[in-house]
């Protein structure tokens, strides 16, 4: 059963928690469709990238390959939300860095600077920088390490889709402020999909860009000693480099 208000976010854990190199477990994939349709977020020792999308949820490996991601696989970091679009505008050669101002370009009240904006982006993108993070080498390792060490590469003139969420500068380290997304190509018979966490996108001319303002943001913690001991002060610095 699908979160009856939408766009409404439910997320466990918090990126500093993340950024502390907790990350082992969580709630489970074949969980995801009770709380919505779309998402991000990453699994068990930080080995890869999480994307929810239409209330299937896929697991993007530093291999390159992307699979569907297990039902009982544990994610010790993930957001979703029962998407339901409220904006949609054609957008061409639309960057990262100008998504947020597209929304206040819009209008009062259709997100920006303190709203959680949930969006998608489908169609062709002339170019995207992608990475993999992880496997943690080691039980406990930060994300500034793990991140340090990911497989990046670029793709150029492709089709699929993006999801993500902007999140508010007040949120950091609840969340990640900004704009974070994942993406993957659209999958074609006999064709390999291909994806990861995005670093830089351009939209090509025939893409569509649709989003919601989130109304409630549920939040949900690990209970146990390693929490508790953990330093939550949320790393701005180190955070926009390990996520931007
Ligand atoms: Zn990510």
């Amino acid at each position: 059963m699908v979160s009856k208000i939408p766009n409404d976010i439910f997320q466990f854990s918090t990126a500093s928690a993340l950024m502390q190199g907790l990350a082992h477990s969580g709630p489970s994939a074949g969980q995801l469709p009770g709380y919505g349709t779309h998402g991000i977020g990453t699994f068990s020792r930080m080995n890869g990238e999480l994307l929810f999308l239409d209330g299937k949820p896929w697991q993007m490996l530093r291999s390159g390959k992307v699979q569907p991601a297990s039902p009982q696989a544990s994610l010790p970091f993930v957001q979703v939300t029962n998407f339901q679009p409220e904006h949609q505008v054609c957008v061409s050669g639309l960057k990262k860095a100008e998504l947020v101002n597209v929304f206040e370009e819009n209008g009062p009240g259709k997100g920006g600077k303190n709203s959680f904006v949930p969006f998608v982006v489908k169609g062709r993108f002339k170019s995207l920088q992608l990475r993999i993070a992880g496997p943690q080498e080691h039980e406990g390792q930060d994300l500034a390490e793990v991140a340090a060490k990911a497989r990046k590469w670029g793709l150029q003139d492709v089709k699929g889709t993006m999801f993500g969420i902007a999140s508010p500068e007040w949120m950091q380290g609840v969340s990640v402020a900004g704009v974070h997304c994942h993406f993957m190509t659209e999958v074609e018979q006999g064709k390999d999909a291909e994806g990861g966490h995005v670093l830089d996108f351009e939209t090509a001319d025939d893409a569509v860009l649709q989003w919601a303002v989130t109304g409630r943001y549920h939040l949900g913690f690990p209970r146990d000693d390693e929490w508790e001991n953990l330093d939550l002060k949320a790393d701005t610095a180190g955070l926009s480099k390990a996520e931007g």
